[in-house]
């Protein structure tokens, strides 16, 4: 079965052909294309420069993953494009949660080619997307996540805890009473002068710090509802207190306290992940989002899980299918196989896990 699945709920336009075999997913060829650079200059996404990128983009990107998958210069003679059409069993498109400009056109272009080529449409939640990264090939890691399964979202506009069923239900069990995690590295990011996207900058300058103090301890900074059973997180805090630091410290240095802010939220999504499978006991834990690809979280919950709860097997994507991607829409439209009448999609940027 193979899917082509768009992704283009934020500012990456991002399109793939997937195919599934024994419970994994393979790519076959995946393109993405992103306007970061537009939004690094205004310091954060700008939606109506993004939903313009995604018009200017999707086309191309549509017409290079099909060229790369079947290895054929497009746009190609009728006779070629038929023959790839017919190898093309669904399209899967993210729905929501997103900006709704960018939404509406992957949703009005996946709508269209679903109708004209009369293949089934399949809408995909974009944050049950980020969980099935974990179901895509990956040589470094192959075993395929066991259900039920728990997992922790952490992207720019999220942070939850769900809950993965045997049947691919996901329920939703918890999640951050304001800021994100990713917001909050933005934020604090901000407040330190260093560039969009900000968590990867403070990712950068953390490791620096750590790898030339490794006897300093980094615990300046709150760590949010960590004494508590709550599956719930609060970030704002944080960035309050970040700001406290930047303003009356003046013997702390950038990467000082750009480690101690990525230590404190590392620290509370890892409390939080520990009290969250002592609750559900799942037998696999999926760290999926933008803030997944963060080496110290990586590592440093890995490494928790092992210690405190070894039967349960730890999954996060290969970094690249960490951010959004369209690989990660078509793996969850391999599991679920739900389609609708195209003329019935609507793009829900509100959309949530319930
Ligand atoms: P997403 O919303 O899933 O596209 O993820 C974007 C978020 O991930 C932004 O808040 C980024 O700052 C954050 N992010 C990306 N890479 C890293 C990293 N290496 N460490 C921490 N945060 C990151
Ligand atoms: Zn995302």
């Amino acid at each position: 079965m193979k899917i082509l699945a768009i992704e283009s709920s934020c500012d990456e336009t991002s399109v793939a052909l997937v195919s599934k075999s024994s419970g994994q997913v393979e790519v076959v060829s995946h393109v993405t294309a992103t306007s970061l650079a537009q939004h690094i200059q205004t310091g954060g996404v700008v939606p109506e420069v993004a939903a313009r990128s995604q018009l200017d983009y999707l086309h191309p990107t549509i017409t290079q993953t099909l060229s790369e998958a079947f290895q054929v210069r497009l746009p190609s003679g009728q006779p070629v494009l038929e023959n790839l059409i017919s190898q093309i069993d669904a399209i899967a498109v993210t729905q929501g949660p997103g900006l709704v400009g960018s939404l509406l056109v992957g949703v009005e272009v996946a709508k269209t080619l679903a109708l004209i080529w009369g293949k089934p449409l399949i809408p995909i939640n974009h944050l049950e997307g980020h969980l099935y990264a974990c179901f895509i090939k990956d040589p470094a890691s192959p075993k395929t996540p066991k259900l039920p399964a728990l997992g922790l979202i952490v992207s720019g506009g999220h942070s939850e805890f769900v809950h993965i069923g045997e049947d691919h239900q996901v329920k939703f069990l918890g999640g951050t009473r304001d800021d994100a995690a990713g917001e909050c590295l933005d934020k604090c990011a901000r407040l330190l002068n260093l560039p969009y996207p900000g968590g990867v900058a403070i990712a950068r300058l953390a490791e620096e710090f750590r790898n030339n103090n490794r006897e300093i301890k980094l615990s300046t900074l709150p760590r949010p509802l960590t004494h508590e059973e709550t599956l719930d997180f609060s970030f704002s805090g944080l960035k309050v207190a970040t700001s406290r630091l930047v303003q009356e410290r003046d013997d702390l240095t950038t990467s000082r306290i750009a480690a101690e802010v990525e230590q404190a939220v590392v620290d509370v999504l890892v409390s939080k992940s520990l009290v969250s499978v002592k609750t559900q006991k799942p037998k696999s834990f999926l760290l999926v989002g933008g803030v997944a690809a963060n080496n110290n979280l990586r590592k440093t919950l890995k490494s928790s899980l092992k210690a405190h709860h070894p039967l349960i097997d730890f999954h996060t994507p290969a970094v690249e299918y960490c951010t959004d991607n369209a690989a990660m829409i078509g793996a969850r439209a391999c599991f679920i196989n739900q389609s609708i009448n195209p003329i019935e999609l609507k793009a829900d940027p509100g959309q949530k896990i319930k």
